[in-house]
């Protein structure tokens, strides 16, 4: 053994993709390329004032110590606050645990359920990062696939036929990241139906885009009295209040759950900042009428990219009613070549387009979207224009 050797459990994890063609494009930038980035999925909108006041307070008040391991008690107080009047939901405080973002939330989760060799079911197109958190866990993805025919949706027979004796969990978005699509209340009742027929599941349902939705009330799968003490809502701040960097997210699931995540958390992280804890109870229970503001500009950008990529040949794109990804099926570019280099897949594509459009996109292959591209559209409609002006000319340069 060599002391640069990583051990074989990261050895096996891939880098996340998101990220990395963020990095990418920042590197790009800062060597005078002016690129145009819709890789990361962040809200442009900066944090409200009314929360990054709380967050100055609470250093001018001294909360500059440890914090309880599972966040502070006011905190997980309104996040069931939230849970009751968002969702009609009944939490305790002890049934919530903050961490560093919902992404530790739902790596605090499997690390605690999951065994070597558990299964864990997870529908594709699925978010960049939920396989390779499987692997930390040492267990295995059960990749359940929907195409864009389908609103890129799993149906009860396809999540029956991905269950067996070693199923652990299921873990989703809905808002889903990167479809935008969201599960019906009926869809989600077809799911619960097959659920009920296997009581050793955990159902993960990652509700990060709650209020990202553009046509209706958000529906959690925790409402289905059936599986709902077996359901862990992942949630957080940083979409719906634009609290990216603040890193606060939350689990909130039955106790026995919440207790491991809060031994879990306990011996690597201590628990998330209290600065931005703060801010958080700012943003939850504070005035609500920030989010309406940003949701309806997101819509119009939906609006905006649809009508846009409509209008491109070869583009097929559903129309999401939520979250702020759109991810067109690109296939009928495969093969073709602007005399330089054949597209072959997503990811040539979207190197293609990095590189003569000068627009940052992620690969639908991270997400588990062979033949598709991840566009984020959370950026002004003038820069939207501007990028998709530069997608349609690169991509009428392929013949
Ligand atoms: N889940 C999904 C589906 C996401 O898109 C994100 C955003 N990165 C997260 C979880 C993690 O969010 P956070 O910033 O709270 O870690
Ligand atoms: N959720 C965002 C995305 O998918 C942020 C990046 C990340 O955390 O991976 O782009």
């Amino acid at each position: 053994m060599k002391v640069d050797q990583v051990s074989k459990r990261l050895q096996a994890m891939a880098v996340s993709e998101t990220l990395a063609m963020a990095q990418k494009s920042r590197e790009l930038k800062s060597q005078g390329f002016d690129i145009i980035d819709l890789s990361l999925g962040e809200p442009d909108f900066n944090t409200p004032d009314h929360i990054k006041k709380a967050g100055i307070d609470a250093i001018t008040q001294n909360f500059t110590h440890y914090p309880p391991v599972p966040g502070y008690l006011d905190l997980r107080q309104a996040i069931a606050v939230k849970m009751k009047r968002d969702s009609n939901l009944d939490f305790t405080p002890d049934q919530i645990v903050v961490s560093n973002g919902a992404k530790q939330s739902i790596s605090n989760v499997l690390l605690s359920v999951v065994d070597p060799g558990d299964e864990v079911v997870i529908p594709a197109p699925y978010w960049v990062s939920y396989p390779e958190m499987v692997k930390m866990a040492e267990g295995t993805s059960v990749i359940v696939s929907a195409g864009i025919e389908v609103n890129f949706k799993i149906n009860a027979e396809q999540l029956e036929a991905a269950i067996t004796p070693k199923t652990r969990a299921f873990l989703f978005s809905s808002p889903s990241n990167p479809t935008g699509e969201i599960y019906t209340r009926e869809e989600l009742a077809s799911l619960v139906s097959v659920f009920e027929k296997h009581p050793q599941i955990l159902i993960i349902s990652d509700e990060i885009y709650e209020y990202i939705n553009y046509d209706g009330q958000h529906e959690s799968i925790a409402q289905f009295e059936s599986v709902r003490d077996r359901v862990a809502i992942i949630n957080g701040v940083s979409k719906g209040y634009a609290m990216t960097g603040w890193r606060i997210g939350y689990l909130a699931g039955p106790l026995w759950l919440a207790k491991a995540c809060q031994k879990l958390q306990g011996q690597y992280t201590s628990g998330a900042s209290t600065i931005a804890q703060k801010a958080s109870i700012a943003g939850l229970l504070g005035d609500q009428s920030v989010i309406g503001v940003m949701v309806s500009e997101f819509k119009n950008r939906r609006d905006l990219v649809v009508k846009r990529l409509a209008a491109i040949p070869g583009i097929r794109t559903n129309n999401p009613p939520g979250a702020f990804y759109v991810l067109p099926d690109v296939t009928a570019y495969f093969g073709k070549t602007d005399g330089k280099s054949v597209i072959s897949n997503e990811t040539d594509l979207v190197m293609f387009l990095l590189n003569e459009g000068h627009v940052a996109l992620v690969s639908g292959a991270a997400f588990g979207a062979p033949g598709c591209i991840r566009i984020s559209y959370a950026i002004s409609q003038e820069i939207i224009n501007q990028s998709i002006d530069r997608i349609e000319k690169a991509l009428s340069l392929l013949k």
